[in-house]
């Protein structure tokens, strides 16, 4: 690689030394539109607009990029060294795979601002999600309120490290048969996390990538809610291939969620929908009373063009789920806002194609 070192700089460390010349940019320009003849069969669109690509850079005669795949993508890496060997300029192109060992669809459950419901999303999705059989580990990444423990009734529990031939590995815990690690479970009980910068950055890819979560259909990641630091090096540190985000009706729930998906465009992770969470409340004669206002989810998906997945109800038992440990999805299926999250989970199922 003669002078060619250190091509895949961490994204915060990259420091553009000189802005690149004419050449390069159209290089550049020319290597995208390449790339984005490669198709992603399941979810039928081309890798770049999946933000599959991320760090292209072409240094010299020389192309670099990262490629965020799922573990059933890899054919994708011969596909992409395929349709880049028609460039009689490119001497090589060099392709770091960027993946969570075993784990094929990696999804973003995200909120503009907190106590909309995000986390009750989160655990009750991925109890959904494994109802319908796959296979589901949920990563608990909100470092301000890391409440998933508690949600699924693993408060009390104690994290363990393993060594394996690739390093030392955290265990997932184990709720309803779905694996769960949180940064929750690394503080102290009622101990808020002051975590920031660098260590915030350390212990976040170290959840992401030392985690020995075996064979997954789905991780879901309950991010932090808003669009700070953490939630973009989560983002751009794991192959996530969709961010779900969720709001309530309310004006002001929206206005962050707008901004959320315009960060999340801007680093390219696709939206894949918005689930409006508290969207009404059911009345003795089961008519729905939207108690703080309505079409606030519709809205949001005219203007951004992102689809509504669903619309949760108000249930008093969702709280009572949470505070005791079994998520509304397994203690009353037949509750609408059960069959809500279900619908949510086959229509997520049908998009990823998943083994199951
Ligand atoms: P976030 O993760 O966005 O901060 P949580 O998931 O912790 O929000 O939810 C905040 C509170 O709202 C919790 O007490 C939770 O039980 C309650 N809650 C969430 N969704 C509903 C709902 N659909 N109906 C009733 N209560 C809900």
């Amino acid at each position: 690689m003669s002078n060619h070192q250190s091509p895949f700089q961490h994204p915060n460390e990259e420091v553009q030394a000189s802005s690149p010349d004419s050449l390069t940019i159209a290089r550049k320009q020319e290597v995208v539109q390449i790339l984005k003849q490669v198709s992603e069969r399941i979810l039928k669109n081309d890798i770049v607009s999946l933000g599959m690509v991320r760090n292209l850079r072409i240094v010299d005669d020389y192309i670099y990029l990262r490629l965020y795949i799922g573990s059933h993508q890899h054919q994708l890496e011969a596909e992409i060294q395929t349709v880049l060997s028609s460039l009689t300029w490119s001497k090589k192109t060099y392709i770091q795979l960027c993946t969570i060992p075993k784990v094929r669809t990696t999804l973003a459950v995200s909120s503009g601002k907190g106590g909309v419901g995000k986390s009750t999303t989160a655990v009750n999705l991925a109890v959904a999600l494994q109802l319908t059989g796959a296979k589901v580990g949920l990563l608990d990444a909100d470092v301000y309120g890391p409440n998933v423990p508690q949600m699924l009734g693993l408060d009390k529990s104690e994290v363990k490290v393993i060594d394996t031939p690739n390093g030392q590995r955290f265990v997932p815990l184990e709720a309803h048969g779905i694996k769960v690690m949180s940064v929750g479970l690394l503080a102290e009980a009622d101990h808020p996390l002051a975590w920031r910068g660098p260590v915030l950055h350390k212990i976040i890819t170290q959840f992401i990538h030392q985690v020995e979560w075996g064979e997954l259909d789905y991780l879901l990641i309950d991010l932090p809610p808003g669009t700070g630091d953490a939630q973009i090096t989560i983002v751009q540190e794991s192959p996530i291939c969709g961010v779900i985000l969720v709001t309530t009706p309310q004006n002001v729930a929206i206005s962050d969620v707008r901004r959320s998906i315009y960060m999340f465009r801007q680093v390219g992770v696709p939206v894949i929908g918005i689930i409006e969470n508290m969207s009404y409340f059911i009345g003795n004669g089961g008519e729905q009373i939207p108690i703080f206002g309505s079409g606030g989810g519709q809205k949001l998906v005219e203007e951004l063009n992102a689809p509504l997945l669903g619309q949760i109800p108000i249930d008093p038992l969702i709280c009572n789920g949470g505070d005791i440990g079994e998520p509304l999805t397994l203690a009353d299926p037949s509750s609408k806002a059960s069959k809500v999250f279900v619908q949510i989970a086959g229509a997520l199922n049908v998009t990823f194609s998943s083994s199951v």
